[in-house]
Order: structure tokens, then C-alpha cells, then sequence
């Protein structure tokens, strides 16, 4: 069968109440750090989705009031008419590629703390607002309810104005005041609006009738629902209320947006949730029941999976968040045959973290998202070479393989050259570990873009010393030589007192245990002063391998990094599950006669555990001895990239390489002078 064929079904037009997609591939609402704060940026990458082929192309949460502000976030805004213009800049990107517009119009009720704008906070009932946060929300009375009504429906008016063709209803991720008033643990209401599922359900109802009659003679109403809470019996279960309300409410919207909530559930990642797809066991059953199309996410980026999805009647839109943001063109490759180009997402939640720390939004696969508008980056799209200058990258990790790659795809003359015998670096030795295979991806997509470019050459098992540099005699040099983690406890915590080792506990770098020569017996102590995902990984592994593990950490959680990539629940409940000793909030003291001395991080009162071995995982050292050898050798240029000038996130990495290719014989006055554009705050008052 040809690949047109094939996938041909993808690529059919839907109708969405009164507008048409022109496929079935739909971004489903996601954030993005950008939002209401930098709207030419937002625009700019939702239009790259556009262009890439996603027929519709949502942005993401919007406020529809000063009652729901997310502050500090950045999120979408329409709290008024001055918000439509930023908004425009989104609606006109993604129509001008031919797509369809989405606006996720959303009252957050107790998940929006009202920061900004000081307003009441509302909420069924009265209880605690989201987060360790001592404030409540206040039960909402009939008045409340009817502004709330209206402050949707005229929202729902502004976001016509501003040129969106599909507009939300929202109730999911146990973030919206349309979902808080469908849980009965959130509505204790005696009223209309409580009690039985069909009274719980009436703002929703509502929402929607009054969301058709605002604007549905020209805009498709979407209902996003979570039907399920993943809490089993606690909680809504797609099989039992989650599909009554999928029963009572099936003609209503003009379309389903399916998910799992909260929003941890929804955006899972490979480490806790491998399989693609995984959401279909949940949401199976509302084609069943509704006439209208029914869009699902989970990860999906296999064509084959997205057709069985539709042949089976699943879904009638593939939905993607995460996948859209990997590649942007998925879709434009499925339909061009070539699906072996596809940057698949390896579900590392990068991307989710940099929203949650309020930053433009990054992504491990893709180093151009958030760079479309403030760089010019196109993910597709890099210039050809201006010369035919010649370059050497030593070092193919994630850094060193995307400079090589973006290099060759300019044009020129590439040599990638490489100590070990497997590519990937960092990347190769994590993937190795439990739950991370998937992070393999970033090697495979650039090795299999690499291998097949003539102007490329490898050299695997090619250890290079300065002279043997010299002697190659390219004249433009990347150095991309990572970094090996340091093994004597010293971090963020010890810089002071540095911990005193005696030798008498075999002591392992975080490398030692991934390169499998780790300790035979137990019990170890791994000590983590990184607090990103690597030290509990390895406790994992090595408790897995049947030792006693004690997890040591300054900090109160284990890996405290992963709260922002939504795992660090998932973290520690398998440490505990798998048996690992937690000693939270204990700093490294040192190692003596058989026993590691830990110092409570704010009493400083000591404790010893005898252990037989021990894991030190603090900091990570550069790797800059041949970069120190070149210098000054009569290089054309050098340049050391990656982990190697400043170790960070394999996103980072990749973002590095990929900045050293563009940037490769730029006017270095002109990158000095020009970072990368921004968005100012508008000095324009309006009613003032
Ligand atoms: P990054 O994340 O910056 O890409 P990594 O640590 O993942 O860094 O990868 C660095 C790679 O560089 C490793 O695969 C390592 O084997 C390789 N490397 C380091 N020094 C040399 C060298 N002198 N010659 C060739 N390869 C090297
Ligand atoms: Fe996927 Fe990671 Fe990129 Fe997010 S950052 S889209 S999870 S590869």
C-alpha cells in the first residue's frame, strides 16, 4: 500500500459545527510560558503548527475574568476588549497557513489565586485554594452565578471578534470552575447547582447552551472534559459518572476534547507511562455515545497508531500537545511520506517545566520552540552556508549531534568525531536507565538524519587529543565534551564543608552506576545534591537489583527538580514503594569507619548510617582540558559548547548546538548586539 494510502484517512476534513478542518490532526490547547506576556511570540509559534499542518491549532487556558487570574502565569487573557488585539496576532498566524483557530476560555474558580487582580475568589463551596497556600474560596451564591454565566458568554463574544473558529467550554485538569461543580468532594451545594449529577452539571450545561447561542452561527463549540480523575473510586471514573456525563450532555458541544485529569495524569511522561496512546482505554467510549467528532491526546506520534485510532472509531481528530511541540510538521511529513524524519517527543516534560517556572516554553526534541518569533527560528528551516569553510565537532551527545546536524543541513563540510563507540553521550547512558528508554529519540532522530548526509562524516571510537585536532587541520572547531559527574559529595550544600571521604565505604559516581559497575552488596547510600532526576533514577536501579538503597538528600522531597515535569509525586511513591530509607533534609557530613555521616539541614544534628557503599551525586565536572589545549593553537574558531561550557538539561544541550550552527559565522557584533527580540510592556493606557 503507498504511504499515501495509508495514512490517507488522516488527512479527510471535519466538520466542527459550522467550520471545517481541513485533516484530523488537531493541537489540543497547551501552555506555554508565553500566553498574555508575549503574545507576538505566542502568535508566531501556534502559526509554525499551522504551517507544519495541524488543522486546528488551540492556544491555551484564557481567563475570561478578573475572578480567574493565574498570575504569575502566563497564560491566555480576554478579560476585556483591550486583550483582543495580542489575541489577533494568534488568530491571524494560524489562519493565514490555512488552520483553524481554538480559544480555551477558562474560569479557573479556587485554581487562580487572584494575585493581580485581588478579586474574590470563588468556588462552589467554600474551601482551601489549590496550592500549600492559606486562603479559601468562597461558596458561590446565585448572583455569582449568573455573572459568571455572562462573563463567559462575552468572552465567548470577544473570541469570535478576535478570530478564533472554535471555542472552549472547559472542565478538566481539576482546574476549572465548570469541573470543580461537577466533583461532588468540591460541591456540597444544597441548591440547583448541587446534589445530583444532573444539577451538578448545570453551569456546564449552561455554559455551553449560552456559548452556542453567543457565537455557535459561526464558531464550533468545543467541550474539554476529563473523564476520568484517575483516583479509582475517589474520584470520577470514565466508566461510571464520567460517561454519564458524556450521556446527558452528547449533543450539546459541537465537539469532545477527551482527556484523563489532573493534569499530571493528562501529560504523563514516558518514565511513569511508556505507552503511547494511553489514554484510549479512558476515552474509548465516547464516540459510542455522541455523534459529534471526538478528539484524544496520549502521546501519540505513530502514524500507524494515529490510523488504527480513527479506523476504530477511537477518535475522529488525532490530539497532541506534546507531540505538536517535538514537531511542529508531523503532519506535513506523515502526508509527505516521510515519516522517518518525524522528532518523535520522548515525554521528558521540559516543556511542561519551563511554563510552570513562568518561562517561554522549551522542548528537549525541538530547540527552536519559543524561538519562532524571538529568533526567527524556523524548526524546518536553517540558512545555507556562506562559505565553504570547513568543521570539526568533537563530541556526539546532544549537543555535539544537533551542531553537526544543523551544520550539515546548512551545507557544509561536517566531521563529528567521537570518543565511545555509540552516539549520544549523556543521552546514550540515561536512556540506559529504568523508564528512560524513550529519551533515546533525541539520538536516533539526529542519527538517522546525520548517517544519511554526504557533506556529514562520523567517526565513532575517535578519542581526538589537541595535536590529533591540529593535525586534522579543519580549521573551525566545536568542542561538545560534556561533562563526568564528580564523586566526592562536594554541591550546593558542602561548598562550605566540604565532606571529608575516609575510604572506608566504597565510594561510585553517579557514571559508575550507569555504566553497570556499580556495588555488588548493600547496604548503599546514594546521596543527591542535584535534585534532578538522576540520583533517583539510579536509586531505583540499583533497588531494583535487590540492594538496600537510603536515599539522602538536603532537600525535604526526593528529586525536587521533578514537581515541574509533574513526576515528583510518582518519584518518591516508587522509592517508597520499592523499599528505598528517605532521609530528607540531611546534608552530607562526611564518610567514616564504615558509616556517612548526615547533619540535619536546619538543626545540623548529626546522624551516621553504616552502609557498605556509597552514591555521590552532587555536581557535574566540564570536560574543558582539550578546549584549554586549543586555545590560542591558531584555530580559525573554537568554540566549546553544550554541557561542556554549562551543564544542564539534554534541552539545554540540544539548544546549544543548535545556536552554535546558527550562529556559525554570524557577525559576532551583530549576535552581541541582537539576542533575540522582545516583547516590552506597552506603556498605552487605555481609560486612563
Ligand atoms: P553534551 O550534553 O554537551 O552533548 P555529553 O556529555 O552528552 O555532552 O557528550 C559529550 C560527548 O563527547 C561524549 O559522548 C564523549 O564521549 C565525547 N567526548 C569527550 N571528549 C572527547 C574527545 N576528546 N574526543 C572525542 N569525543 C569526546
Ligand atoms: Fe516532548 Fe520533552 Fe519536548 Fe515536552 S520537552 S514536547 S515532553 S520532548
Amino acid at each position: 500500500m503507498s504511504v499515501e494510502n495509508k495514512y490517507s484517512v488522516l488527512f479527510e476534513p471535519v466538520k466542527i459545527g459550522p467550520v471545517t478542518a481541513r485533516n484530523r490532526f488537531y493541537q489540543v490547547p497547551h501552555c506555554n510560558g508565553m500566553g498574555h506576556q508575549r503574545p507576538q511570540a505566542e502568535a508566531a509559534m501556534r502559526g509554525i503548527k499551522a504551517e507544519g499542518g495541524w488543522a486546528v491549532v488551540s492556544n491555551q487556558e484564557t481567563e475570561i475574568h478578573p475572578t480567574s487570574d493565574l498570575t504569575p502565569f502566563a497564560e491566555g487573557r480576554l478579560w476585556d476588549a483591550r486583550d483582543i488585539p495580542g489575541l489577533r496576532l494568534m488568530t491571524d498566524a494560524v489562519h493565514e497557513k490555512g488552520s483553524l483557530a481554538a480559544v480555551e476560555l477558562v474560569h479557573n474558580g479556587s485554581h487562580s489565586q487572584n494575585l493581580y487582580s485581588r478579586a474574590p475568589i470563588l468556588a462552589p463551596s467554600d474551601y482551601s485554594v489549590d496550592g500549600a497556600l492559606p486562603k479559601q474560596a468562597r461558596m458561590m451564591d446565585k448572583e455569582d452565578i449568573r455573572n459568571l454565566r455572562r462573563w463567559h458568554r462575552e468572552a465567548a463574544i470577544r473570541a469570535r471578534d478576535a478570530g478564533f473558529d472554535v471555542i472552549y467550554v472547559y472542565a478538566g485538569h481539576n482546574m476549572t470552575l465548570a469541573q470543580h461543580f461537577m466533583l461532588p468532594h468540591m460541591n456540597q451545594r444544597m441548591d440547583e447547582y448541587g446534589g445530583s449529577l444532573e444539577n451538578r452539571l448545570r453551569l456546564t450545561r449552561e455554559l455551553l447552551e449560552e456559548t452556542r447561542e453567543a457565537v455557535g452561527d459561526t464558531c464550533g463549540v468545543a467541550f474539554r472534559f476529563a473523564v476520568d480523575e484517575m483516583l479509582g473510586s475517589d474520584g470520577m471514573q470514565a466508566r461510571e459518572e464520567g460517561r454519564a456525563v458524556v450521556e446527558l450532555l452528547a449533543e450539546l458541544p459541537d465537539l469532545w476534547d477527551v482527556n484523563v485529569s489532573e493534569w499530571a495524569n493528562d501529560s504523563m511522561t514516558t518514565r511513569f507511562q511508556p505507552q503511547d496512546g494511553y489514554q484510549n482505554d479512558y476515552i474509548s467510549f465516547v464516540k459510542q455515545v455522541t455523534t459529534k467528532p471526538v478528539v484524544g491526546v496520549g502521546r501519540i506520534t505513530s502514524p500507524d497508531m494515529m490510523v488504527s485510532m480513527v479506523t476504530k472509531g477511537i477518535v475522529d481528530f488525532i490530539g497532541a500537545a506534546r507531540p505538536s511541540i517535538a514537531d511542529p510538521f508531523l503532519p506535513n511529513k506523515i502526508q509527505q511520506g516521510r515519516v522517518d524524519e518525524i522528532r518523535e517527543c520522548i515525554g521528558c516534560n521540559i516543556c511542561v517545566a519551563a511554563d510552570s517556572q513562568i518561562a517561554p516554553i522549551r522542548c528537549t526534541q525541538n530547540p527552536t520552540m519559543g524561538e519562532e518569533w524571538r529568533r526567527g527560528w524556523h524548526p524546518e528551516i536553517i540558512s545555507p552556508k556562506i562559505s565553504e569553510a570547513e568543521v570539526l565537532v568533537v563530541g556526539a551527545g546532544p549537543a555535539g549531534l544537533e551542531c553537526a546536524m544543523q551544520l550539515a543541513r546548512r551545507g557544509y563540510d561536517v566531521t563529528l568525531a567521537e570518543a565511545s563507540s555509540e552516539a549520544g553521550g549523556r543521552v546514550a547512558a540515561e536512556s540506559a536507565l529504568p523508564g528512560l528508554g524513550a529519551w533515546k529519540r533525541v539520538v536516533d532522530y539526529r542519527m538517522n538524519d546525520l548517517t544519511q548526509r554526504a557533506n556529514a562524516r562520523l567517526f565513532m571510537q575517535s578519542q581526538l587529543s589537541a595535536d590529533d585536532v591540529l593535525e586534522l587541520g579543519i580549521p573551525h572547531v566545536f568542542l561538545a565534551t560534556g561533562t563526568h559527574w564528580r564523586a566526592d559529595g562536594i554541591g550546593r550544600a558542602t561548598h562550605r564543608t566540604p565532606p571529608v571521604l575516609d575510604g572506608s565505604v566504597q565510594v561510585f559516581s553517579a557514571e559508575d552506576i550507569m555504566a553497570g559497575q556499580g556495588p555488588q552488596t548493600g547496604p548503599v547510600l546514594i546521596y543527591d545534591d542535584d535534585h534532578g532526576y538522576i540520583a533517583g533514577v539510579l536509586a531505583e536501579k540499583l533497588a531494583a537489583q535487590g540492594l538496600s538503597v537510603i536515599f539522602a538528600t538536603p532537600e525535604t522531597m526526593v528529586s525536587h527538580f521533578t514537581h515541574l515535569t509533574l513526576e515528583q509525586h510518582r518519584v518518591q511513591a516508587r522509592l517508597i514503594d520499592m523499599g528505598v530509607d528517605l532521609r530528607l533534609s540531611q546534608v552530607l557530613g562526611g564518610i567514616a569507619d564504615g558509616q556517612v555521616q548526615l547533619n540535619c539541614a536546619y538543626t545540623g544534628r548529626s546522624h551516621s548510617v553504616p552502609c557498605a557503599a556509597a552514591v555521590l551525586v552532587s555536581e557535574r565536572v566540564r570536560e574543558t582540558a582539550l578546549h584549554e589545549a586549543l586555545k590560542g593553537q591558531g584555530l580559525s574558531t573554537l568554540d566549546l559548547i553544550g554541557d561542556a561550557a554549562n551543564p544542564g538539561f539534554i534541552a539545554d544541550a540540544v539548544f546549544a548546538g543548535h545556536l552554535a550552527a546558527r550562529s556559525f559565522e554570524r557577525d559576532p557584533a551583530a549576535i552581541e548586539a541582537d539576542w533575540f527580540r522582545r516583547e516590552t510592556p506597552s506603556l498605552h493606557s487605555q481609560g486612563g
